[in-house]
């Protein structure tokens, strides 16, 4: 599973992110609320792990907020030892469980797993997304145009499918270079910004004015529409 976990203190985060990646899942971290609410939107991921107490924006607001938008995302509250009342108000807010903290890692994996399976219906990530009238099916690594049928790239499509699945944020060429090349650098970013106006001139209607990527000013890349 993909999962976002959020917490600020930083040894639980550590012990946390090597327990759920050596079970096999794929993680990522936020350590405050505000971003959390926010990040929680990516219909990537499949599962929050949401502690209460958290600089900003509590866990309970948090959970509340992503509430609205995704109400069929698993989220699992961790509360401080003997705090009866954030395990209500987290379940009344819609949390799915709780596991209160110090826990072992045994209890915490088959919290994470019964959440998941209790929710089974997990939003399967669409393969075929349309923006600005191009339709691209992710799956086949193509883009239709009109009726022009554009082939990707499989690293084409690898850029297309990561913008899209972040597309509440801006994408920046770093990020690019590590997710999509596997090259951790923050020097050869050139390469992603060659890449993606080979993209453009295949995908969009007018590559001097991109609808389909857009560029964001001293950060990036976003997708689609602002
Ligand atoms: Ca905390």
């Amino acid at each position: 599973m993909n999962i976002l976990i959020v917490e600020d203190e930083i040894a639980l985060r550590d012990g946390l992110v090597d327990l759920l990646t050596a079970a096999g899942h794929s993680v990522e971290v936020v350590g405050d609320g505000v971003t959390a609410a926010k990040r929680a939107l990516e219909p990537a991921f499949q599962l929050i792990l949401l502690d209460v107490m958290l600089p900003k924006l509590d866990g309970i607001e948090v959970c509340r907020r992503v509430r609205k938008t995704r109400p069929g995302l698993p989220i699992l509250m961790l509360t401080a030892k003997g705090s009866e009342e954030d395990k209500v108000r987290g379940l009344k807010v819609g949390a799915d469980d709780y596991v209160t903290k110090p826990f072992g890692a045994r209890e915490l994996l088959a919290r994470v797993e019964a959440v998941a399976r209790r929710a089974q219906v997990v939003p399967a990530e669409p393969e075929v997304v349309v923006v600005d009238d191009c339709r691209f099916d992710l799956g086949r690594c193509e883009a239709v145009r009109g009726r022009t049928i554009i082939a990707l790239s499989p690293r084409e499509t690898g850029i297309v499918r990561w913008l899209y699945r972040h597309r509440a944020r801006a994408v920046t060429r770093a990020e690019l270079l590590e997710q999509i090349w596997g090259v951790r650098s923050d020097t050869e970013t050139r390469t992603v910004d060659v890449t993606i106006a080979n993209l453009r001139q295949k995908i969009e209607r007018d590559p001097a004015e991109p609808k389909v990527i857009r560029s964001v000013k001293g950060v990036g890349y976003a997708w689609g529409e602002p």
